[in-house]
């Protein structure tokens, strides 16, 4: 295994970045960054905002895209509606979810963090960029902490404040819209507070939440809080895709002089990838827990090997096993299965999701009874079968016995069942046979579900007969 010569120890790993050895926060004023990962980055964040908020507008039949009302147990994905009852599929679901990211962590790293997760994709893209605006880069903003409260530290704080405050409470509205979906939403907004007491606190904690979130929290919430980060260090190894210093072309570090024949390393000891560092660590250290995989370090030392004419990519994507070896990055043949894996559970998923029925059935042979004499030639059985709709359209039925010999009669006598919509139903029925038909004590049957001409399930069940 190759040695990180340069280290000086490993004490930086002793405690959290932003923690100081009393265990007090220490505040990250972070550069801002750069560069193309920086502008790409920027680009993403415009359309995820997008799809933040135009998602919960987006409606088929009238139904949301997504809900997700868990005090109703009430679940909306791409338009089909989800009930408790789906547990094998939230089962299945949970599970095929939980591997992917295990193996994709596992192959690709933080990919996530940096590229895909809202809080660091809203702290470092939208509320720190906000930040740089009104208060300027980093030494301006340690310079305006450190100043008295006058007017010009009032004026920025207040103004900056105030939006970020204004961000959180769209942000909140936004998250509330996937929980009570927009319509709900909307008169929470436009009517009386005695109505909606429930939607417009829940509305203000979701608002205070993410204000302190962006404003004090930041960072703290990727290095001390997300299990996620916490678990990189089982998930992670020296084959995983990661943002990583090229210490084999870095070291020796040292500064650069004018017109200096560089005979040590490409690392001139500026700093800089650490300054721009959000979470406040020194990639030049080797992969740490609070790394995110921002990108920002890369743009920035990005910047530094142009302006002294060197190739970029000191810091870079790579795995530690590519630097090590002094290898270009290539995909390894355990990721590329790993990649396989992933597209599969995708299709897992995807099927799960085709499969699923619109309608659940449950059909119980009445507890404690064995077979009824009809008459002086038949039997018969009682049943109950409960159905749950899981559409939003009623949805009429009727039952019919797939071996013609056998005859259904309802209690009460209502051929059709109509489930309303997003409804249950419960019927009760004799199933009649007659004896000859009958050649053992319990026999399989077969009930069919119908809509209209269109068969839409088949039930399996159980005829005791009275031959032993
Ligand atoms: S930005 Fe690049 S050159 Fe500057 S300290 Fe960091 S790794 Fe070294
Ligand atoms: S080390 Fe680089 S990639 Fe990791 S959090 Fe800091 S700036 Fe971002």
């Amino acid at each position: 295994m190759a040695e990180r010569k340069y280290d000086k120890g490993e004490s930086f790993r002793d405690r959290v970045s932003t923690v100081d050895k009393q265990g007090k926060r220490s505040w990250v004023y972070a550069h801002k960054p750069q560069g193309r990962f920086y502008n790409i980055r920027s680009i993403l964040t415009i359309l995820y905002v997008l799809v933040l908020f135009i998602v919960p507008f987006i409606k088929i039949d009238g139904h949301p895209l997504f809900l997700f009302n868990i005090p109703e147990r009430r679940f909306i994905l791409f338009g089909f509606i989800f009930w408790p009852q789906d547990v094998l599929f939230f089962g299945l679901g949970m599970i095929t979810t939980f591997v992917f990211i295990i193996v994709f962590t596992v192959a690709f790293g933080r990919l996530f963090c940096g590229w895909v997760c809202p809080q660091t994709i809203f702290m470092d893209l939208i509320f720190r960029r906000i930040e740089f605006w009104i208060e300027g880069d980093a030494p301006k903003q340690k310079a305006l902490d450190k100043a008295p409260w006058d007017r010009e530290k009032i004026l920025k704080k207040g103004a900056k404040y105030i939006i970020f405050f204004a961000i959180s409470f769209l942000v909140g509205n936004a998250l509330l819209a996937y929980i009570i979906g927009i319509d709900e939403l909307i008169k929470v907004i436009t009517e009386p507070f005695s109505q909606h007491v429930v939607g417009f606190s829940l509305m203000l904690i979701f608002s205070g939440i993410f204000f302190f979130l962006f404003s004090w929290f930041r960072e703290q919430a990727c290095t001390v809080v997300c299990p996620y980060g916490r678990l990189q260090g089982v998930m992670m190894d020296r084959d995983s895709f990661m943002v990583a210093y090229d210490y084999k072309r870095g070291e020796p570090r040292g500064v650069m002089r004018k017109n200096e024949t560089r005979t040590i390393g490409d690392c001139i000891d500026c700093n800089l990838c650490v300054n721009v560092c959000p979470t406040g660590i020194d990639i030049r250290h080797g992969t740490q827990m609070e790394c995110t995989n921002c990108t920002a370090c890369i743009d920035a030392c990005d910047n530094v090997m142009d302006k002294i004419q060197k190739p970029r990519g000191l810091i870079r994507y790579a795995s530690e096993n590519s630097i090590a070896e002094g290898k270009p990055f290539t995909v390894t043949p355990r990721n590329k299965v790993y990649g396989v894996v992933l597209i599969l559970l995708c299709i897992v998923l995807g099927a799960l999701l085709y499969t699923r029925t619109d309608i659940d059935t449950t059909i119980m042979r009445a507890k404690g009874m064995l077979y009824q004499e009809v008459g002086a030639d038949s039997v018969s059985n009682l049943y109950t079968l409960k159905l749950l709709n899981k559409t939003f359209n009623d949805i009429p039925m009727t039952l019919k016995p797939d071996d013609s010999s056998a005859e259904i009669r309802y209690i009460g006598g209502h051929p059709e069942i109509n489930v309303k919509k997003e409804g249950y139903a419960e019927v009760t029925f004799f199933v009649v046979y007659h004896k000859d038909k009958i050649k053992k004590r319990k026999t399989d049957i077969k009930l069919s579900l119908y809509h209209g001409e269109e068969k839409i399930k088949t039930l399996k069940t159980t005829f005791l007969g009275p031959i032993g």
